[in-house]
């Protein structure tokens, strides 16, 4: 198979003695994405399957994960079926984040295109406990609807990138959390905390104590375990504005964790 260049990574794959084994498509942007990608290819040279991970390119310095990385869109779905095809691509993972809703029913309709199967890793949802003061939203703009009556400093976790269904709320203050700056229109009185996490809880009680936070905005992002986020908002006693996840593609297999997807994957493996 000839080496393709990664775009926008500057270099190109190796291939190796290992390029006719089985050829993982892993469609990234998340912990788990970079976790099943190290896993995969763990045992180096020897490791079972060649493995790609794309990202969007949405984060400007992207920590990339071992393995052969490409970075940008396909062009919808035809074009991701394409490269599929051209690349070889033995098996489709669908480990992208469960608010990219286009790039998983794009994933579904590659596969059907192609004939390639496809697995979605998809972390289970969160859940309130005892304590939570939870309320929830279907959509950004239907939480923006549902805020001011619910605090006056929110903070906002909800990405940099659907900022703009916040840009109207002239009145509450904003603090927002993003890997990068965010880009449009943004409301008036916001501040910026440009980290990236792992988030430990002292560090969400410290945040929530020193910005006055009343109000905690969250999509249902979910983990293995509980945000930090939520506990640190649980024991202050503030309401949390949870948006539930999009739909997702009917009749896709589901894995809820990487030891999963991996148990999956051996089954699946051409013999
Ligand atoms: P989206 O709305 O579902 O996808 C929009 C377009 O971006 C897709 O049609 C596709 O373009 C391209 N794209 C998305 N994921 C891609 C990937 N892994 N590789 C190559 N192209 C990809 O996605 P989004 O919500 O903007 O999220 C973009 C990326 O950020 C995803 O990879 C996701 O895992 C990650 N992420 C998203 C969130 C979130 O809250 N949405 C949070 C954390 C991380 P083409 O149609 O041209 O192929």
């Amino acid at each position: 198979m000839p080496a393709d260049p990664v775009p926008g990574t500057g270099h190109a794959p190796t291939p190796g003695p290992g390029s006719n084994r089985p050829h993982v498509l892993i469609l990234g942007g998340t912990t788990e994405a970079r976790r099943l990608a190290e896993s995969l290819t763990a045992a180096g040279a020897g490791a079972p399957y060649r493995v790609t991970t794309s990202l969007a390119g949405r984060v400007t310095s992207p920590a990339l994960p071992p393995g052969e990385t490409r970075i940008g869109g396909f062009g919808g779905p035809a074009g991701l079926a394409a490269w599929i095809t051209t690349h070889r691509v033995t098996h489709l993972i669908d480990a992208t984040h469960p608010f990219a809703e286009r790039m998983s029913f794009n994933a579904a309709e590659a596969a059907a295109l192609s004939g390639v199967p496809l697995l979605a890793l998809r972390r289970p949802g969160w859940s309130p406990g005892p304590g939570d003061r939870w309320h929830f939203a279907d959509s950004l703009a239907e939480a923006a609807a549902l805020l001011p009556d619910l605090g006056s400093r929110a903070f906002l976790t909800t990405g940099r990138m659907g900022l703009h269904s916040f840009a109207h709320l002239t009145e509450p203050w904003f603090l927002v959390r993003s890997v990068d700056p965010p880009e449009g229109a943004v409301p008036p009185h916001l501040e910026v905390l440009l980290a990236r996490g792992p988030f430990t809880l002292p560090d969400e009680r410290d945040l929530l104590t020193h910005h006055r936070i009343d109000v905690l905005v969250t999509k249902d992002s979910g983990g293995s375990a509980t945000a930090p986020k939520l506990t640190a908002a649980r024991e202050a006693g503030i309401p949390v504005l949870v948006v539930r996840r999009p739909p997702v593609p009917a009749g896709v297999p589901q894995a809820a964790s990487v030891a999963e997807a991996l148990r999956r994957l051996d089954y699946d493996q051409p013999r």
